[in-house]
């Protein structure tokens, strides 16, 4: 399965110009096109490798937690799931990632709820 070098993540092959484009060498002109294949999520290496879910649990949070690079915001009382995921690839290396997804929010407190906005 082919995998993305950088996120880890299987992906797609899209065909990326790493080119240095438009140039002026003295009197000489061009556009400089260097094509070549990177994952369509990351633009990084497409190595062949996998990925496989390994454990997921389902958590409530004691406490708000870090907002993390676009990932989902979860606030202390919610309800989630957190997702283990093995990732290889197939010359050597391996690693883990972890993915949570919010499956309840926490109810909002009442005072909240009534407080004028
Ligand atoms: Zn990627």
């Amino acid at each position: 399965m082919p995998i993305c070098d950088a996120c880890g993540e299987p992906c797609d092959t899209i065909s990326v110009d790493f080119g240095i484009g438009a140039y002026e060498f003295g009197s000489e002109r061009g556009v400089h096109h260097d094509y070549g294949d990177a994952s369509d999520c990351c633009e990084a290496d497409v190595v062949e490798g996998g990925r496989r879910m390994i454990r997921s649990a389902v958590h409530v949070a004691r406490k708000d937690h870090k907002p993390h690079m676009g990932r989902a915001f979860i606030k202390k009382g919610d309800k989630y799931e957190v997702f283990v995921y093995f990732h290889w690839r197939s010359g050597g290396g391996s690693w883990f990632t972890q993915k949570k997804a919010v499956l309840e929010r926490a109810p909002i407190p009442l005072e909240t709820a009534l407080a004028p906005h």
